[in-house]
């Protein structure tokens, strides 16, 4: 008896995974992963895709490779499918294997964009198969897959606003680390919100033909080849040029959300108002000094320079060619 009692909770563990059994709809390259009873969730999805595709194709054609999505009904599910991957995300892409991984509509918040995470991951997937993947700067590839997911445009510039004011804004050579490494969920949500804001500056500043030339070159050169071919700027003229940009949305995102008479906001306000000299000088003195470095290590034998960083989030590692993920 007591042995038929121990087995009593591994049978009701294997009654209670013993799930629907799985079912497939295939459309196009999409094949639809999903369980028994979420027919018409496996129907909505591809039809979003589908529709997704056929509005990327012109720049982004998606081949005609498969693309698996795997649709999760349980949270078990969804961790089995994504192992080692943060639970809170909405969904991942596997893009070198052509694999979408979402969570399905039920295990997600009231009002969540179920199909801005389809078409999030979908540019995932497509910016592997038609741009240099290695070379594309992990903050431009997240900051399209948003900006044609159309998601959270209105928040992300509201985000960097605040995110200006009270100095959270990430450097551009610590972008790869807090994708990677995020110093906890807050740094982690405002890296993608700063990608966002970052990719539609650069699309405001050089126009979407040459945005997209930038992206697609990367197939044959480096992203700071690129910038420098068809934007006529380098990583570091794109930092500079964004970053004096952060004033200005800042001061709109402040207007707008009524936060501008915070006293953060309003201390802020008048301590930089006060050392905008200051501010300038300390500018023309790391401008000096960095002229120098330049300089200097022109003559010296090659060593990793902040332009190497900057045009590679992961050049610090070392080795290129780890499999990459992307997630949101
Ligand atoms: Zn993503």
């Amino acid at each position: 008896m007591a042995s038929m009692l121990k087995l009593l909770p591994v049978c009701l563990l294997l009654m209670a995974t013993a799930a629907a059994p799985a079912a497939e709809l295939e459309g196009g390259a999409f094949r639809v992963h999903y369980r028994e009873g979420d027919e018409d969730v496996a129907q909505w999805s591809l039809d979003v895709l589908q529709e997704a595709a056929a509005e990327f194709a012109p720049r982004l054609p998606l081949g005609d490779a498969p693309v698996d999505v795997h649709i999760a009904h349980t949270m078990d599910e969804f961790r089995e499918l994504t192992p080692g991957r943060n639970v809170y995300v909405s969904g991942v892409a596997r893009s070198w294997r052509g694999m979408i991984i979402v969570k399905g509509p039920q295990l997600r918040l009231p009002g969540e964009d179920y199909a801005g995470t389809l078409r999030h991951e979908l540019v995932h997937v497509l910016l592997y198969r038609n741009a240099g993947i290695g070379r594309l700067p992990q903050w431009l590839n997240e900051g399209l897959a948003m900006m044609l997911a159309n998601e959270l445009r209105w928040q992300a510039s509201l985000t960097v606003g605040r995110m200006f004011l009270t100095r959270r804004i990430i450097e551009y050579k610590d972008l790869g680390r807090a994708f990677n490494a995020p110093s906890g969920p807050e740094e982690f949500s405002d890296v993608y919100a700063q990608s966002l804001s970052m990719t539609e500056f650069l699309r405001d500043r050089v126009g979407e033909d040459a945005l997209w030339r930038i992206v697609l070159a990367t197939r044959e050169m480096s992203f700071g080849d690129a910038l420098r071919t068809y934007a006529g700027m380098s990583p570091l003229d794109f930092w500079d040029a964004y970053s004096r940009s952060l004033w200005g949305l800042a001061l709109i995102g402040s207007l707008v959300s009524g936060s501008l008479f915070t006293p953060a906001a309003v201390l802020f306000l008048i301590v930089y108002w006060k050392r905008r000299g200051q501010f300038k000088r300390g500018m023309a003195r790391l401008e000096a000094q960095e002229a120098r470095e330049r300089a200097e290590a022109a003559e010296a034998p090659a060593v990793l320079s902040w332009d190497d960083v900057a045009e590679d989030p992961d050049a610090w590692k070392g080795e290129e060619g780890e499999e990459e993920e992307e997630e949101r």
